[in-house]
């Protein structure tokens, strides 16, 4: 059996892999990315690709140290997506520069102190009636809606054409591989077994599996005697919201209602071929109904869609909805995690993101706990075997996949 060695070696190509890879590269490790389906197949084409910039954080009222943290993320995007950044995302498409919040009045009262807040007022503009754009158009004003309006200065950007730039910088990085069994060698490597007649034994091990991380790290670990819980990821549910239709415009938006978070959540991808647009849903109500069927999902939603926004026609709209895990590190009593997440043992860092927004501060620890370790970074050539393996291929789109529409 042969066996292929690569200083780095990281399991899985979503944002957290890909993202990562490039730094790493960038700096010159010798780095490999190993994804065993489509890169990006999972949570990172499923998001709504929204670069948040802390503001769902605060809509309790209070600006906590996590919405700080997060607050420079849009700017330091925007950067990358303008090709003058970390790394460059200039033909990725900004599907939207800002996006909407809008609140009925009663809950506006509420919220007074969240908007008067110094941090938010940075980010959020009042947008006057007469300034309605796109969504919150001419129907708007004419109908009975008493409510607010503001603009949310986050963007939104198209995860797929994302994946795709950065697997094309360092596309020779990449391969596709199921792993079979890791073990530890005595020279504290790790040796990947797959099926056929290669290994790879690599000094550094990162995992950034999103909800494969757990199967991994069991793998790892569970002959071990160490005696630490096996348990290291929390899985968070979702059913996200899809509509289909020639008469939505595309809109990106928040509905506030009395909880801290939105109702909803929608973004929109234009379908040119079809002419369609879709509205991908999610917030609170993907969150409720995540364990529930499609059937009582779509019920709920025609009703609350019609509540909020009474100037859309609904009809010759098709409906579908995506079941999807967020996959986060472990947390006391199964809270949401604010933060991007790194744990480190034995030369194996496991790594969640948490946030796609997030990613740029995760790719960060990992590249300054990487410069404490044993590795060089001095651009050593990939062994040549790399080129025979297969590349992985680009994630579908959640519309992409669904089949089944109703009316
Ligand atoms: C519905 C939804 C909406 C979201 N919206 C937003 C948003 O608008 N803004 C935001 O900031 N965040 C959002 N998030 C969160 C964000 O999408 C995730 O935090 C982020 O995409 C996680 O990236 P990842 O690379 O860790 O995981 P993933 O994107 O899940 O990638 C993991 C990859 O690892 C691969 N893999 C798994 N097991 C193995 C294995 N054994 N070997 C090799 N490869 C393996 C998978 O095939 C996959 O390609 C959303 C999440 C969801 C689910």
């Amino acid at each position: 059996m042969k066996s292929l060695k690569v200083d780095i070696c990281i399991i899985g190509g979503g944002i957290a892999g890909l993202w990562t890879l490039n730094r790493l590269r960038q700096q010159g490790y010798q780095t490999i990315l190993i994804e065993n389906a489509d890169l990006g197949g999972d949570q990172t084409c499923a998001s709504q690709g929204i670069i948040h910039g802390g503001t769902k954080y605060a809509l309790t009222g209070t600006v906590t140290g996590s919405a700080k943290a997060i607050s420079e993320m849009p700017k330091r995007w925007l950067s990358c997506l303008k090709g003058d950044g970390e790394i460059d995302l200039n033909q990725v498409e900004i599907l939207a520069p800002h996006q909407f919040l809008w609140t009925e009045n009663d809950i506006a009262t509420r919220l007074t102190g969240f908007f008067a807040s110094k941090l938010m007022q940075s980010k959020m503009v009042a947008i006057k009636s007469d300034q309605q754009a796109d969504f919150f158009h001419q129907q708007y004003r004419n109908s009975q809606f008493n409510g607010h309006v503001y603009q949310l200065n986050e963007p939104v950007i198209n995860t797929q054409q994302l994946i795709n730039k950065l697997f094309n910088n360092y596309k020779q990085s990449v391969i596709k591989a199921t792993i079979s069994d890791i073990k530890r060698t005595s020279d504290n490597d790790y040796q990947l077994y797959f099926d056929g007649d290669v290994n790879i034994q690599t000094k550094q091990l990162i995992l950034t599996a999103g909800n494969g991380n757990q199967a991994l790290y069991h793998k790892i670990f569970s002959d071990s005697n160490a005696k630490h819980s096996m348990q290291v990821m929390q899985q968070r549910p979702l059913q996200m919201l899809m509509l289909k239709g020639k008469n939505l415009k595309p809109i990106y938006a928040h509905r506030l209602g009395v909880s801290a978070l939105p109702t909803i959540t929608i973004s929109s991808h234009k379908i040119p071929e079809l002419d369609e647009t879709i509205w991908y849903i999610g917030g609170e109500l993907a969150e409720k109904f995540a364990t529930k069927s499609q059937y009582e999902l779509i019920i709920a939603a025609k009703e609350q869609l019609s509540k909020f926004i009474p100037w859309q026609n609904f009809e010759n709209i098709d409906w579908s909805s995506l079941y999807v895990n967020r996959a986060e590190p472990l947390m006391d009593k199964g809270q949401r995690p604010d933060n991007q997440f790194m744990a480190v043992k034995d030369n194996i860092i496991l790594a969640w993101p948490v946030k796609l927004a997030l990613t740029p501060l995760l790719a960060d620890d990992i590249c300054n706990l990487l410069e404490q370790s044993r590795l060089i970074a001095k651009n050593k050539p990939l062994p040549i075997e790399f080129e025979n393996f297969i590349k992985p291929g680009l994630c579908k789109m959640p519309w992409e996949k669904t089949k089944q529409w109703s009316q």
